[in-house]
């Protein structure tokens, strides 16, 4: 007996290979209709018998390609159509195409399978197929054709363009298809001699890691430096060559069993480890690397082989794991190019791994964490970007320039928001040329006709600036207002909230810098109910690299002139500290903040765990990682409109002088402050009957805070909302910019 349907399939649908899975699936089940591409979602009618069509419709939510999400199925009996084959169906509607670019994808168990097997693929390290392969890193424009891709200077063979055109190869339409025969293929240099060869490359670059060496290695967004992750002196080498970059390491393991034996993975760590994004995730380390990878950290950034080129290479390794960090020099960007690579690494590294296929889109390693089991992104881009996100409002024509220090850019395309790749600290000067250069990039792709330019309310910001410089229309935009506008827009919620910022720093509207904000947020509108009080930071941006300022400040504040001396004033210059003490008495360079960062920083300091800060964020991170699990002892504080600290300083203070191990001081400090967040939040549910929290900024990255304050909250039956897919960091500011501009355009503000 013959049925029809009719199949609508929502979700992240697009750019996926999605269509010539259906039609596959179609062949399989001997069916016939269509399939087709609309701007919402994927269309499909089909005729045929009807345990057919049922097997059909199970296999579409059970085969989907990797990197699709399926969000909603709706199936439609529909009266008999007859059709005369199945068929793709040309888009009409070409605004469609900007949701057509994919994000990169993890070479997939087919093709490492092929790559042991398929006569013309064994061992091509640049396998890929519909469902895997290299996507933004090499798209220059629109459509995703292979002339559009830096694939264009290959030709394909015979074989390949006869798997290409075949509806019915796993190769169809992947345009970064390719084999030994006539794709891109790496080389070594070393020592001003080149090896060539895949074989040769692998063993030499094999036998040089087990000898302590360092390798730049190309990947798919940028080149990275590897070596031995159990050899104390490779990986100290490392350390200095990456310059001033305190930053603990992320390593790469052989497989998840590996993977096993090294850290503690829980199983929500070992599904987003092992899927097709393939991101760094910070787990907790079981078992010693060198001691410079974590740098006393006891979390690790761990991540799976997702190239064939890493396949290959643990396959002629002895070791399990291998560091594998950006290849760049401290803060610039990550290297991309072939000459570069070998003027820049090559002199500090014993060798770089080339090949020639060019990266046109730069893409960082994605990091997330795991907190009370679900991911949570930290750094969003490989594998990420640029997928967008669908908004219920017009968002067409606008530029979000996003912060400074953690920058990542976002445009709005119709109703939807793409979110640039990490781009990393402006400050850089080569970073600011990445972030002008993929702003073009992005606005090109895209095809945004820019209208408006939306910034930070800080106008020395140098993202302000290049919306300000624009000579567009302008909208400033207060960074904590953002930070929960973007949790916000990730949520779906477009009502009052209680939106609390923690964060490290922003420009307020009183002038004072922010941080420890508790407001009532709609996506156009705030209002400040309270802060954390007012502290001075002395030496302004100096504060936040020395710890020990701030932990001096707060002395001052609690305790006046006569402030216990603690031991690591001990590590302290008399005289910085003197200049520190006038700084703060004659209120030079000394601007307010209610920063919760620089809260974490005094507490940090105050307990001998950070003085000087290697890189952003370190004192907060420490402090984190003191932490004795189990203590539920808290420091007193007080609120009125601000929250007072005094009590949490003297709390610590006593704790210290009473040498009280910082174990427990840890926890007694984010204790004090998860309970004042939990007052302040139950005042204004009370005062205002809101029931929604949403929490975001940088301080939420922080998991001992983040757990504890979800739990508290569903247990005081108030429903709290975090960042997922979106840092909770800086790099999530230019996704609640947009969102704030276009709330306020559609209601005519
Ligand atoms: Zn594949
Ligand atoms: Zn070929
Ligand atoms: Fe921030």
């Amino acid at each position: 007996m013959l049925k029809s349907r009719s199949i609508h399939i929502q979700g992240l649908v697009q750019g996926v290979g999605f269509r010539p899975f259906i039609y596959r699936l179609a062949a399989r089940y001997q069916l016939k209709g269509w399939v087709e591409n609309s701007n919402e979602g994927v269309r499909i009618e089909v005729s045929g018998e009807e345990k057919k069509l049922h097997g059909f419709i199970r296999s579409i939510s059970g085969e989907a390609p990797a990197a699709s999400a399926i969000s909603n199925i709706k199936i439609t009996d529909i009266p008999l159509r007859e059709f005369n084959n199945f068929s793709i169906k040309k888009s009409e509607d070409t605004s469609g195409q900007i949701t057509d670019v994919s994000p990169d994808i993890a070479v997939c168990e087919d093709c490492l399978k092929d790559m042991q097997e398929q006569e013309h693929r064994i061992d091509y390290p640049f396998i890929n197929c519909t469902n895997c392969g290299p996507r933004f890193t090499i798209i220059r424009d629109l459509p995703y054709d292979r002339p559009m891709t830096t694939m264009d200077v290959f030709p394909m063979c015979e074989q390949c363009r006869a798997e290409y055109k075949d509806i019915l190869d796993r190769r169809f339409h992947a345009q970064p298809v390719a084999c030994n025969h006539c794709g891109p293929e790496y080389s070594l240099h070393r020592d001003g001699k080149l090896i060539t060869g895949i074989r040769d490359i692998l063993t030499e670059a094999g036998k040089m890691i087990t000898e302590g060496k360092i390798l730049a290695m190309k990947g798919l967004g940028g080149f990275h430096l590897a070596c031995d992750a159990q050899n104390e002196q490779a990986v100290d080498r490392l350390r200095e060559l990456k310059n001033r970059d305190g930053k603990p390491f992320a390593v790469m393991f052989r497989d998840l069993e590996t993977a096993r034996q090294f850290a503690m993975i829980s199983e929500a760590e070992e599904k987003i480890l092992s899927n097709w994004q393939r991101p760094i995730v910070l787990i907790q380390s079981a078992k010693k690397l060198a001691a410079g990878v974590s740098q006393g950290f006891s979390t690790l950034g761990g991540m799976l082989p997702y190239l064939p080129f890493h396949y290959l290479l643990f396959k002629n390794l002895e070791q399990d794991v291998i560091v594998l960090t950006s290849g760049n020099i401290s803060d610039e960007p990550i290297i991309i190019d072939n000459q570069e690579a070998l003027d820049i690494l090559g002199p500090v590294t014993d060798a770089v791994i080339l090949n020639n296929r060019d990266i046109h889109n730069r893409a960082d390693d994605s990091v997330l964490r795991v907190m009370n089991d679900k991911p949570r992104l930290i750094r969003r881009s490989r594998s990420w970007v640029p997928r967008p996100v669908v908004l219920s409002m017009d968002a067409d024509g606008i530029f979000a320039c996003g912060a400074e220090l953690v920058n990542c850019f976002c445009i709005g395309k119709d109703k939807q928001a793409i979110l640039s790749q990490h781009i990393g600290d402006l400050k850089n000067a080569e970073t600011l040329n990445f972030f002008t250069e993929s702003a073009g990039r992005f606005q090109k792709l895209f095809r945004q006709d820019t209208k408006l330019m939306v910034h930070d309310l800080h106008p020395d910001y140098l993202s302000s600036r290049y919306a300000l410089e624009s000579g567009l229309p302008t909208m400033a935009v207060q960074h904590h207002h953002a930070h929960i506008a973007a949790c916000m827009l990730e949520h779906g919620l477009d009502e009052p909230v209680i939106g609390i910022a923690l964060d490290g720093v922003g420009l307020g509207t009183d002038g004072n810098i922010w941080g420890g904000e508790f407001m009532i947020c709609s996506l156009e509108d705030f209002k400040r109910k309270h802060w954390i009080e007012y502290v001075a930071m002395p030496g302004g941006d100096m504060a936040t690299k020395e710890p020990w300022r701030m932990a001096l400040s707060y002395l001052i504040h609690t305790y006046g002139e006569d402030y216990p001396i603690l031991p690591f004033l001990s590590g302290v210059p008399e005289t910085s500290r003197d200049l520190v003490t006038q700084a703060l008495d004659k209120n030079i360079n000394a601007p307010l903040t209610s920063s919760t960062g620089r809260l974490f920083d005094a507490a940090a300091a105050l307990c001998g765990l950070c003085s000087i800060s290697s890189f952003h964020a370190e004192a907060p991170m420490r402090l984190e990682g003191a932490i004795a699990p189990g203590e539920t002892a808290a420091y007193p504080f007080s609120i009125d409109q601000t929250i007072s600290t005094k009590g949490i300083i003297r709390g610590i203070c006593e704790d210290v002088m009473n040498e009280v191990p910082v174990s427990l001081i840890a926890a007694r400090f984010h204790n004090s402050v998860i309970n004042s967040i939990f007052v302040a939040a139950e005042q204004m549910a009370e005062t205002t009957g809101i029931r929604k929290v949403v929490l975001s900024g940088g301080s939420f990255q922080n998991k001992y805070l983040l757990e504890k304050l979800e739990t508290g909250f569903a247990e005081r039956k108030l429903r709290s909302y975090s960042p997922l897919d979106f840092p909770a960091n800086d790099g999530g500011i230019a996704l609640g910019q947009l969102a704030i501009a276009a709330a306020r355009k559609r209601s005519g503000k």
